[in-house]
């Protein structure tokens, strides 16, 4: 079981801020932003590189959620940033599909 999985089990708690049958939001651990919050599937795809034309209607879904959740969390004003890491060169350190929602402060470009 991924970590995000747990996560959705309720085997690891974590402060939920968005759950439908699809997907889960909730608050990162270590923020980057003073807002920050994740996203993701409750199905344990590793990556979006691993995703399947299968998941299309489900990766759309998991977008459409992100914007809502970034509004839900007050970020709607100032704007904020979607963020997928894939890979090692991207900074993803849990192996499982989750999408970042980044607000709260003006955030640089390009990223480290
Ligand atoms: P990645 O680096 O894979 O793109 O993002 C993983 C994110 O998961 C990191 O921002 C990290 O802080 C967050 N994270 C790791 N473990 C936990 C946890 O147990 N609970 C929560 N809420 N977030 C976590």
């Amino acid at each position: 079981m991924t970590l995000f999985e747990k996560i959705v089990a309720r085997q690891i708690p974590a402060q939920i801020v968005y759950e439908d049958d699809l997907v889960l939001a909730f608050r990162d651990i270590n923020p980057q932003a003073p807002t920050h919050a994740l996203i993701v599937p409750k199905k344990a795809i590793p990556r979006i590189a691993e995703a399947s034309s299968e998941d299309h209607a489900l990766l759309g879904h998991l977008l459409l959620k992100a914007a809502e959740v970034a509004a839900k969390v007050g970020l709607n004003e100032n704007g904020y940033r979607l963020v997928i890491n894939n890979g090692r060169d991207g900074g993803e350190s849990v192996p499982h599909l989750h999408c970042h929602i980044l607000g709260g402060r003006a955030l640089e470009w390009p990223p480290g």
